[in-house]
């Protein structure tokens, strides 16, 4: 097949721009002129000036969860505490009986009049109903008190908050390891939910351009849904899936020498939090507030156990403490994972200066989103005043040399690649002028870290990521050429189709 009469963007600088792309079985086999001759009649794809860029890699992505989330309650955006009860009242009537009531994307920080949610409130609601509402950060739990008495009062876990009022009850909302625990323990989705909602959320993400994921819903049981759907022939995008840092014993008792799979779906890479988050309050700081999920120490041995069986770690660490503690474990044991593994750090989102080029020093890449900076901007402005001008530094961590990854981390943000290239460049997601304009990106660095660096750190560098002869022909077709337009035009530009290992997983053409 040759693409051809359109602008392809390479993302490798030996050869930056092509006219054509010609592809040979699931791979590219070079730019036209050079080999498409020796091809048997191809099939010609007349682009009509549109942009062939390399497929977008979402690297951190919680997709069964986000894939359920389209079905949930959504509660984003709310200004009150009143609008998101409204949402879920509505809600209520719609559910089979018997089953929970369970919705996420609430932030009490978005309110006014400020207010905590409460038991009682989602009480007036949903009567009898269990309800269980995430927080937009996944760091909080606001539950009914239908949902509460399943507990039967087993609610606390180390390294987690239940928030009580001043009798001492549990108010509804539980923080952190709470959180978690009460939802795997009562409200966990069966592996045919995750499925099905999985199949269809395929279908969204190829829509979007994508064409590989970096997982974390692997405490979840990802990889076995994953596996089910690469059997039925639905798997079409890449996934490189991770392993809870709690089950870490499960892994390593395997006779494996590192990730494990195939060209679609691998095991490979050990996932563990050191704190909360900025929305919650439970990000770990300097100044000796917020939860501490994972010590210093018990990372260190973490990622020395992983690297010897040949497993990087991801780390989620938000608050500067807990990218320092995370920063001195993975030095502390460079011996062990220099050279072998690529380690990385989830979110990176606070940072001490003298932090901030650790990461190029060491070899630990920054796993970022980009969309976070503006849409966490109210937010950080309130809760790290006067500290914004390390937060979320992604221009600063490129220029130290970091190797910067991009990722949505849905159902967080929206899992919508381009939209997160555009707030990297522009850092602003609104009519309001860019937040700390200092940290914006080039567009070519957004993609670098979109496409480029995703593949790397998933060992895939020389057979995807670029548009270079002998890698997957993984790609997605743009209505225009982004590196024409000015910066404020580029979240109207639109995905046309997109191609994974040949073959064509969204709009095949002829286009109009
Ligand atoms: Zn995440």
């Amino acid at each position: 097949m040759i693409l051809e009469n359109g602008t392809v963007r390479t993302l490798d600088p030996s050869l930056p721009e092509a006219r054509a792309l010609a592809i040979a079985g699931d791979r590219i086999a070079g730019g036209v002129g050079v080999h498409e001759t020796a091809l048997a009649s191809p099939e010609r794809v007349d682009l009509r000036g549109r942009c062939v860029l390399p497929g977008f890699n979402d690297a951190h992505v919680h997709f069964p969860t986000w894939a359920l989330a389209q079905q949930q309650v959504r509660l984003e955006g709310t200004h009150s505490i009143d609008e998101a009860l409204e949402r879920v009242a509505a809600a209520v009537p719609e559910l089979e009986p018997g089953r929970w009531l369970s919705g996420m994307g609430w932030r009490s920080g978005d309110w006014s009049p400020a207010v905590e949610p409460t038991k009682e409130a989602l009480d007036r609601v949903t009567g009898d109903t269990p309800t269980a509402l995430m927080a937009r950060d996944y760091h909080s739990l606001w539950l009914n008190s239908a949902a509460l008495a399943r507990a039967n009062g087993d609610l606390e876990v180390d390294g987690g908050v239940v928030v009580r009022d001043e009798r001492g009850e549990p108010t509804g909302v539980l923080r952190e390891e709470c959180a978690w625990h009460f939802r795997d323990t009562h409200v966990r989705p069966t592996e045919n939910e995750m499925v099905e909602a999985s199949r269809a959320g395929i279908k969204l993400a190829n829509a979007r351009g994508v064409t590989a994921i970096h997982d974390k819903d692997g405490w979840l049981g990802a990889l076995g849904v994953f596996q089910r759907l690469q059997a039925d022939g639905s798997l079409s995008l890449r996934v490189w899936e991770s392993h809870p840092k709690d089950e870490l014993d499960t892994l390593l008792a395997l006779p494996l020498h590192g990730p494990f799979g195939n060209e679609m779906l691998r095991l490979g890479y050990v996932k563990a939090f050191m704190d909360g988050t900025l929305g919650s309050q439970t990000a770990r700081m300097l100044d000796g507030t917020g939860v501490e999920i994972t010590s210093q120490a018990e990372l260190e041995d973490v990622i020395v156990r992983a690297a010897e069986h040949g497993f990087p770690v991801a780390v989620h660490a938000i608050g500067d403490r807990a990218n320092r503690d995370a920063l001195d474990a993975f030095e502390s044991t460079q011996d062990v994972w220099r050279d072998k593994v690529r380690p990385r750090v989830e979110h990176a989102q606070l940072l001490a200066p003298e932090d901030l080029p650790r990461f190029a020093a060491l070899g630990v890449a920054c796993s970022v989103q980009f969309s976070h900076a503006p849409s966490d901007r109210d937010l950080a402005d309130r809760f790290w005043a006067g500290k914004t001008d390390r937060a979320y530094a992604y221009r600063s961590l490129w220029e130290s040399g970091a190797v910067l990854a991009n990722g949505s981390d849905a159902p967080i943000e929206e899992l919508d690649p381009w939209a997160g290239v555009c707030a990297g460049v522009l850092r602003t997601i609104d009519d309001r002028k860019a937040w700390h304009p200092e940290q914006r990106l080039m567009l070519e660095q957004a993609l670098v870290a979109t496409c480029v660096n995703p593949a790397w750190l998933a060992g895939d560098e020389r057979r995807r990521g670029k548009l270079i002869p002998g890698y997957f022909a993984d790609l997605v077709v743009l209505d225009r050429d982004p590196f024409q337009l000015d910066p404020d035009e580029l979240p109207s530009v639109q995905v046309v189709a997109t191609m994974v290992g040949g073959r064509w997983v969204h709009n095949p053409p002829p286009w109009e």
